[in-house]
């Protein structure tokens, strides 16, 4: 998981407050310690960790309890909402709609190496999974092998790539393309970076900026960099208007909440987190959901947007449902393994279902093969209607029935069955860590904290 080592202090900090009988001064300072330990740690700016501890202190000290709300649960409360401002608030999502007659565009600018065409690619799959017809544009014309590494990357996304070796004018570049996106909802527009954020650079990103007026113009900024990150960000913010950030490389450090913080401060709010170097490996952030993560809370809402990429909205709002309520039948599995393998590896979505983060479940209850699905949909075929809304009622001469009826052999029937109860038993367990009964355990509920 992202954020490794903070979220397990940040978790150990939220236990101690639930296991203790009361919420003492002793208690207070003890959590104040944890959670400056941990955001040190993470490379967070010792002034921020202050007064961010400072202002917990005070609400802690000011604040009357809510009604309905313990004592202990006001204090968790409190942390979670100091922590979710401290990382920028509000979600800010970026408006790409379908279907307009000039493409939204998106704009990526960033030094060398922070992650930009990779960016690119990832987020031409983010939008094309959700419907967009998406292009990108490579206008790098510094780096020699730049246009073929998004050619590469688009290439392998199945998305149209708009690149010119030869010429060496990314506005004229631009300008060749511009007729030829017109029918497309988005457009990604990959830029050149340099070692720092030299006058020339800034130029470039200006006359660029000028030429596409692109919808986002986003900072794609390295998270290894800590709380470093500020000052790039911030030297950005001043010189070419950025309106976002994407952190990448979340995966590989342990700095990264100083980065998160740092960025938060210049106002341009992040937008996306990388956390990998594969297409899919792109989060949209959420302040509050990643902080709920990181308490060890879930975060349901990146499961549902990860969910949506996969599936339609309504189906993604109906699967979390009937998914949390470990409710489901033979098609809903079927549409669930299809939607699972779209969604890539089930350990990452793990970290996302509330009460599930770090928890140990076999891998293999939702992730099958594509070959596999594909035998599985035959058999399916051959089920009754009865039989696919109630799979407990088959039996071996209904087993041999339908390996008939579908040119399967009994082994794999009865691994499909198989399969749907041992998923049917991973809901359960589920369904166990409902996140209210979670949260009661450790005290009671708290308002406001799972929409
Ligand atoms: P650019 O110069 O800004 O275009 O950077 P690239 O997109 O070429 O990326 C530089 C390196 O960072 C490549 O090796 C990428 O695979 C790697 N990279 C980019 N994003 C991530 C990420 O989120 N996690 C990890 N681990 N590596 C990343
Ligand atoms: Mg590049």
């Amino acid at each position: 998981m992202v954020l490794e080592k903070l979220g397990e202090s940040l978790k150990g900090t939220i236990s101690k407050i639930a296991r203790s009988m009361f919420v003492s001064d002793k208690l207070i300072n003890e959590l104040v310690k944890d959670i400056q330990r941990a955001l040190l740690q993470s490379d967070v700016n010792v002034k921020l960790v202050f007064s961010l501890t400072q202002k917990i202190k005070d609400r802690i000290k000011n604040e009357e309890t809510p009604k309905g709300l313990s004592k202990k649960e006001h204090l968790i409360n409190i942390v979670y909402e100091e922590l979710v401002r401290f990382l920028g608030e509000e979600k800010k999502e970026i408006k790409v709609e379908k279907g307009r007659d000039e493409p939204f565009i998106i704009m990526l600018v960033g030094l060398f190496g922070s992650g930009k065409t990779t960016t690119s690619g990832k987020l031409a799959k983010y939008y094309s999974n959700r419907g967009f017809k998406v292009a990108l544009v490579g206008l790098d014309v510094h780096r020699p092998a730049a246009m073929d590494q998004i050619e590469q990357i688009g290439k392998s996304l199945g998305v149209r790539t708009f690149t010119n070796k030869e010429e060496k004018d990314a506005l004229r570049i631009w300008h060749s393309f511009k007729e030829s996106l017109k029918g497309f909802d988005l457009v990604i527009v990959d830029t050149a970076g340099r070692d720092a954020l030299s006058d020339d650079l800034i130029r470039e990103i200006e006359d660029v900026n000028k030429a596409i007026s692109p919808g986002e113009r986003l900072l794609v900024i390295s998270a290894d960099l800590g709380q470093a990150a500020q000052s790039q960000a911030e030297q950005f913010h001043k010189s070419c208007g950025i309106t976002g950030i994407i952190a990448t490389k979340m995966d590989g450090t342990a700095k990264a909440g100083g980065a998160l913080s740092a960025c938060a401060v210049t106002q341009a709010p992040i937008k996306f987190i990388g956390v990998g170097e594969k297409s899919d490996d792109l989060e949209q952030f959420s302040p509050k959901g990643f902080v709920g993560r990181l308490l060890g809370m879930g975060d349901l809402e990146a499961l549902l947007d990860k969910a949506k990429g996969a599936i339609d909205e309504e189906e993604a709002q109906d699967l979390g449902k009937r998914f949390l309520k470990g409710d489901f039948n033979l098609i809903d599995l079927y549409e669930q393994m299809e939607a699972m393998n779209k969604m890539g590896p089930l350990t990452k979505l793990i970290d996302m279902i509330p009460g599930f983060g770090g928890m140990k479940i076999p891998k293999e209850a939702l992730q099958v093969q594509e070959g596999k699905l594909k035998r599985w949909k035959f058999i399916m075929a051959s089920l009754t209607k009865e039989e696919l809304e109630e799979p407990e009622m088959i039996d071996k001469s209904r087993s041999e029935r339908i390996a008939k009826g579908s040119g399967a052999s009994l082994g794999e029937v009865r691994e499909l069955i198989k399969q749907y109860r041992q998923a049917k038993k991973m809901m359960r367990m589920l369904k166990g860590k409902d996140p209210e009964k979670m949260m009661k355990k450790m005290g009671g509920k708290l308002p406001g904290m799972f929409k």
